[in-house]
């Protein structure tokens, strides 16, 4: 069929790329690189209130193309952020100045599950329980279990030193990171740790997790995986009051036990999981408790009869044990969905990651609960309480003026109770860009400049993730500002 010549003449406008997105083309292939702004609206958030546009977006298909783009981003002189799933609560994988992007929703491979030495070697972007359910069959899991696993990818987890609702009993992402290959900001490859239980020199993997991407792009992670245990027993306490709740925390650990998973879901966090359509939650409690006991058959029964007890002894008006596979699943989607459920109180939310000691628990509630008076904002909490890590969201609509300062001011005063009562700024979710401003509330000139000539040392150009964890002037003065106007002083 003949081509009329208008149509010719409009399919044969070709498009000006720009030379940086030229070059990640060349090392990726065009279909791997986005850079029209359409396509890249999607990759200026996180799961955090913060904002930032990438020049380009790279999703790289091997290491050899990391070490590429990384040499080209020096070339251009462009930051690079690396980016998982993008889950992330504290800006961690927002580029705000600009730069390169580079994803790893390619690199999704499981590439060895060593059954007999309980080891996985997995790509970066291997969504977190993709790996558990790979292990099932050897009757294997990987046990830090971030709310955020059915998305979140495991270089994430590396980066950020993951925590999650299991972590109690079996420590979080750095107690199974065996080993790491990285990408240094000059291209060099890098391996640390192994399969092996313990390596000689100076231990990079624990400097690398944590280190939210601002040392080295994580390009193969090796973990350990857990024997799924032999029986697991779950229990959902219902209370009147959070301080209830909160003190049975404090005395089921004090009294020697470790449960697999010790949950707080308070009055409000239950009322947006019922509106959301979750079954099988109390109308009328203030708060629950779900815990989480496993191990042998034998003796397990005990146990929950003796959790039972302090959770009777310390204000429990009932307790509701899962009877089979299935009512034990639905308690964990209803954890697990807490979050989303919010947006049934309101569209927006913005959530807090401090840690506490467990025994200072009541108290810094009740902080909160008069936080959210004073600003007039809902605030839900939904946490590990075993680990005495708050997650108070503050739950707000950012079309409303004056709503993102009124948060965030509300945010920083739970923070600073956090920090008095000896407790730090975050438990899981990482620094990033969230709360740098407040990190001189836990570290010294000294502390901040051994941590920046570790920076250097693996990042001299200061290229890698730029921007994060460390606290500028500027940003504590409009910090500072924004608070003062929330809180009218
Ligand atoms: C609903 C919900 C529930 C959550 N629950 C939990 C929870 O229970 N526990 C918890 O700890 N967190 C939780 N999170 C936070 C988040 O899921 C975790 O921080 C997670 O590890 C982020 O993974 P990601 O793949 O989304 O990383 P991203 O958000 O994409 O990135 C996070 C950081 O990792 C860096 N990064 C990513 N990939 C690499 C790499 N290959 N090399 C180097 N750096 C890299 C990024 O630069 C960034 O700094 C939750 C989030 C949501 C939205």
């Amino acid at each position: 069929m003949a081509v009329l010549p208008w149509l010719r003449r409009r399919t044969e406008v070709v498009e000006s790329v720009p030379p940086l997105v030229a070059g990640l083309q060349a090392i990726a292939g065009k279909e791997h690189v986005l850079w029209r702004s359409d396509e890249l609206r999607s990759y200026e958030y996180d799961g955090s209130i913060d904002v930032g546009h990438p020049d380009a977006v790279v999703l790289v298909g091997n290491r050899d193309e990391v070490v590429e783009v990384v040499k080209l981003a020096r070339r251009f002189g462009k930051p690079i952020v690396p980016r998982g799933a993008g889950t992330g609560l504290s800006g961690g994988a927002v580029l705000s100045q600009g730069g390169i992007a580079v994803g790893f929703s390619r690199m999704r491979r499981i590439l060895d599950i060593d059954v007999a030495n309980q080891r996985a070697t997995c790509e970066p972007g291997v969504v977190n329980l993709d790996l558990s359910k790979a292990a099932a069959p050897h009757g294997l899991y990987y046990a830090p279990d971030p709310s955020s696993q059915a998305a979140c990818s495991l270089g994430g987890n590396v980066a950020e030193n993951s925590g999650g609702a299991h972590c109690l009993a079996y420590g979080v992402t750095t107690n199974h990171v065996l080993g790491l290959e990285m990408v240094l900001s000059d291209g060099r490859v890098v391996s640390s740790g192994g399969a092996v239980a313990d390596s000689p020199g100076y231990d990079l993997t624990g400097l690398a997790v944590g280190s939210e991407g601002t040392f080295a792009i994580v390009t193969k992670i090796v973990v350990r995986l857990m024997p799924v245990q032999e029986r697991v027993r779950t229990l959902l306490a219902l209370y009147d009051t959070v301080d209830a709740a909160s003190a049975t925390t404090s005395a089921i650990v004090a009294a020697g036990i470790i449960p697999a998973a010790l949950e707080m879901m308070d009055g409000l966090t239950i009322e947006a999981l019922r509106r959301a359509g979750h079954q099988g939650l109390p109308e009328d409690a203030q708060a629950v408790l779900l815990v989480e006991l496993e191990g042998l058959q034998e003796g397990l029964d005990e146990l929950v009869t003796q959790v039972e007890g302090i959770c009777t002894q310390n204000g429990a008006r009932e307790i509701r044990t899962a009877k089979n596979a299935e009512e034990r699943d639905r308690l964990w989607k209803a954890r697990k969905g807490a979050l989303g459920a919010l947006g049934q109180i309101k569209p927006n939310y913005y959530l807090q990651d401090g840690v506490i000691p467990r025994t200072r628990l009541i108290e810094v509630l009740r902080t909160v609960d008069e936080v959210s008076r004073k600003y007039d904002i809902p605030i839900a909490n939904v946490f590990h309480a075993g680990d005495g890590n708050l997650h108070p969201c503050l739950v707000f609509d950012q079309r409303i003026p004056g709503d993102t300062q009124k948060v965030v001011a509300a945010g920083a005063d739970i923070l600073r109770k956090c920090v008095e009562v000896g407790g730090t700024l975050s438990g899981e979710h990482g620094v990033g860009l969230e709360k740098q401003a407040y990190m001189s509330w836990v570290f010294s000139e000294q502390d901040f400049d051994a941590m920046h000539r570790l920076k250097r040392a693996f990042d001299p150009d200061e290229r890698l993730n730029p921007g994060k964890i460390f606290p500028t002037p500027d940003q504590v003065a409009a910090a500072t500002k924004m608070w003062h106007d929330a809180a009218g002083t």
